[in-house]
């Protein structure tokens, strides 16, 4: 099996380019205030599978909500455990968000990143801010708002997950993230579902064919082209 048989979005780059079997990975962050959509939007990105997008599976102190599921939507685990690693050095980037501590393991996004793959992670704006940091444009940042603060809280309570006190002190820090807006490559405003999925498709699709991505195939094919 060659790679472009294991990544159909490889297959796409190898057509165009013959003698191209890899690009460079990256990886992509959807950022928004809680309620905002991005676990919806995710979740919709996961089920097109022909993308071959792969969820980095973050670790938290925060207590599971009874529709998660532990290893799927986080790895929860103690405060002492989160210490030991972001002290080892084993975190790619972590934060403090809404009183708990939220972290992204580092090995896994490598391995993905290695193979010519690409990593969704579903992070906030001071996560956001060390992976672009350490990664440049290997880092492709995604913010989205709601169409209004009456509508963010109406999606919080409809979710009913969180108590109410909870929904408050997030709506509360939705104001301080939504200023976080200027670090991100593309905003988008979740006003209706598909529209905003139609922009995050296009956003991936262009995003993967930036040449800096396939500066090697490239070049190998303009060598051709031009032999
Ligand atoms: P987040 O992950 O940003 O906290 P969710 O994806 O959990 O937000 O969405 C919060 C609630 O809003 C969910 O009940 C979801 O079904 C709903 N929702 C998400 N996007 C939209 C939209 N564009 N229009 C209406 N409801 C939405
Ligand atoms: P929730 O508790 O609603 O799942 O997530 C709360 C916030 O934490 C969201 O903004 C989410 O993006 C962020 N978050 C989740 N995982 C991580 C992570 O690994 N690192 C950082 N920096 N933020 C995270």
């Amino acid at each position: 099996m060659t790679v472009e048989d294991k990544h159909p979005h490889n297959r796409l780059l190898a057509e165009e380019v013959p003698g191209n079997t890899m690009r460079r990975g990256f990886i992509l962050i959807l950022s928004s205030p809680s309620g905002a959509g991005k676990t919806t939007l995710t979740r919709m990105l996961l089920q097109r599978h022909e993308l071959d997008l792969n969820l980095s599976i973050s670790v938290t102190t925060r207590p599971r909500r009874s529709s998660e599921v532990d290893g799927i939507h986080y790895r929860f685990i103690k405060q002492k455990q989160f210490e030991a690693l972001r002290d080892a050095g084993e975190l790619l980037e972590w934060a403090e968000v809404h009183g708990n501590f939220y972290g992204t393991p580092r090995e896994p996004v490598e391995q993905i990143l290695d193979l010519g793959r690409d990593v969704l992670f579903d992070i906030d704006y001071q996560g956001t801010q060390q992976v672009k940091a350490k990664t440049g444009i290997d880092a492709v940042t995604i913010f989205i708002l709601p169409p209004s603060m009456a509508e963010l809280q109406a999606r919080l309570e409809r979710r009913a997950e969180d108590r109410a006190e909870i929904i408050a002190r997030r709506l509360a820090e939705a104001r301080n993230e939504i200023q976080r807006w200027t670090q991100y490559d593309y905003v988008l405003i979740n006003d209706d579902l598909q529209d905003t999925f139609a922009a995050l498709l296009a956003i991936i699709e262009a995003e993967r064919r930036r040449a800096t991505r396939s500066r090697e195939a490239i070049g190998r094919f303009v060598d051709q082209l031009l032999a």
